[in-house]
C-alpha cells in the first residue's frame, strides 16, 4: 500500500514525487509512455530557473526524476488503465501494465497533449512529413521547406527551432493577430528564413505516402489554393490528458476542476499540472502546482 499514487511524470508529477518522498511519504509514480511529459519533446528550456545557460527539455526531467529516485520514489514505466475514481472510497486501486497498485490518496498529473488540425490527410501522413514536435522530428526535414501552423509561442518557438535544418519555413495562420508574445513574434518575423502567411488555413493534405504539399484556404476570401510543400509542424495547443479516470470533475474543455488548492470533487484525489491549467501552462507553475499538491496531501494524510 502507498501513501500516494501520482498518475504522470511531467514537471508536476516529479515535484510532487520528490516533495512526498522527502516528508517520508510512500509514493509510487505510474509514469506513463513515454514518461516525462511535453518536456520531453522540447529542445531548449531558457526560463527554468537554476540554469542560466538553458537546459535541455529531456535533461531537466532526467535530472528531476534522479532527484525524486534518490528519495525513494518507485516508478512504473506504464500508463494506467481506465479508472473510476468516484465509486473508490478510503483505498485507490489502479491497474497498469497488468499490475495492481493500492494508494492512500492520489495525485493526477496526467498533463496536457498536443492538439491536430482534424483535415483531410493528416492522420495518414502523421509521422510522413506531418510532426506535432519539432525537437523530436526537426532533423529529418534538413534542407528542406516545411510549414508550422498557429499564432502562439508554441508556434514561433517550433518555427524558430526549425531554421536550424529547414531552408525556409513558413507559418501559416489563421488570423491576422497573433497570440505569440512580443518578443517571439518579433524573433520570427526577423528570421530569415521564415515567412509568416495570415489568414490561411491548412484545408488538406496531399502527398502519396509523403507530405508532397498542402491546399490552402484564405480564411477572408474563402480561396483556395496549392502550396507544395516537405513538411507540416503542427503548433496549435494541446488538450488537457482527463479522458483515462471517470469521476472527477473537468470543466467544457476538458481541464480538471481544482478546488480549494489541489483538490478534486472526490476527497483523497488531487491534482496539479497542465491538466488543471489552461492558462499558464509553463514547466515552473506545473513544478509549482505539483509542490502544492504534496503538501495538501501530506496535510490530509496526516488527518
Ligand atoms: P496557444 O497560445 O493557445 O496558441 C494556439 C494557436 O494555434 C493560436 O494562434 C490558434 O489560433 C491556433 N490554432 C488553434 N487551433 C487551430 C486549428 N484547428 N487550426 C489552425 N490554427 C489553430 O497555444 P501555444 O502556442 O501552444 O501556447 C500555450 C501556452 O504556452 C501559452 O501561454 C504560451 O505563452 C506558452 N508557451 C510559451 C513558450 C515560451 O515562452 N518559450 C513556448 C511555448 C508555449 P487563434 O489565435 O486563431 O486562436
Amino acid at each position: 500500500m502507498y501513501d500516494i499514487l501520482i498518475i504522470g511524470s511531467g514537471p508536476s508529477g516529479l515535484t510532487a514525487a520528490i516533495y512526498a518522498t522527502r516528508a517520508g511519504l510512500k509514493t509510487l509514480v505510474i509514469a506513463g509512455v513515454p514518461w516525462g511529459g511535453q518536456l520531453q519533446l522540447t529542445t531548449e528550456v531558457e526560463n527554468f530557473p537554476g540554469f542560466p545557460d538553458g537546459i535541455l527539455g529531456p535533461e531537466l526531467m532526467n535530472n528531476m526524476r534522479k532527484q525524486a529516485e534518490k528519495f525513494g520514489t518507485e516508478f512504473v514505466d506504464a500508463a494506467m488503465d481506465p479508472t473510476d475514481f468516484s465509486t473508490q472510497k478510503g483505498t485507490f486501486t489502479v491497474t497498469a501494465d497488468g499490475k495492481t497498485y493500492q494508494g492512500r490518496a492520489v495525485l493526477i498529473a496526467t498533463g496536457a497533449d498536443a492538439k491536430t488540425i482534424g483535415v483531410d490527410g493528416e492522420k495518414e501522413l502523421t509521422g510522413h512529413g506531418i510532426s506535432y514536435c519539432a525537437t523530436c522530428d526537426g532533423a529529418f526535414f534538413r534542407n528542406k521547406n516545411i510549414i508550422v501552423v498557429g499564432g502562439g509561442d508554441s508556434a514561433m518557438e517550433e518555427a524558430l527551432f526549425l531554421t536550424n535544418f529547414a531552408s525556409s519555413v513558413t507559418i501559416v495562420h489563421r488570423r491576422d493577430e497573433f497570440k505569440a508574445s512580443q518578443i517571439m513574434l518579433e524573433r520570427a518575423k526577423q528570421h530569415p528564413k521564415i515567412k509568416i502567411l495570415t489568414n490561411k488555413q491548412i484545408v488538406k493534405v496531399e502527398g502519396q505516402g509523403r507530405v508532397e504539399g498542402v491546399v490552402l484556404k484564405d480564411t477572408v476570401s474563402g480561396v483556395e489554393e496549392p502550396m507544395a510543400i516537405d513538411g507540416i509542424f503542427v503548433a496549435i495547443g494541446h488538450q488537457p490528458n482527463s479522458k483515462v479516470f471517470q469521476g472527477v470533475t473537468v470543466n467544457e474543455t476538458g481541464y480538471v476542476q481544482a478546488m480549494h488548492g489541489t483538490n478534486t470533487n472526490i476527497e483523497g484525489v488531487f491534482v496539479a499540472g497542465d491538466v488543471q491549467d489552461d492558462h499558464y501552462r509553463q514547466a515552473i507553475t506545473a513544478a509549482g502546482f505539483g509542490a502544492m499538491a504534496a503538501i495538501d496531501i501530506e496535510k490530509w494524510l496526516r488527518k
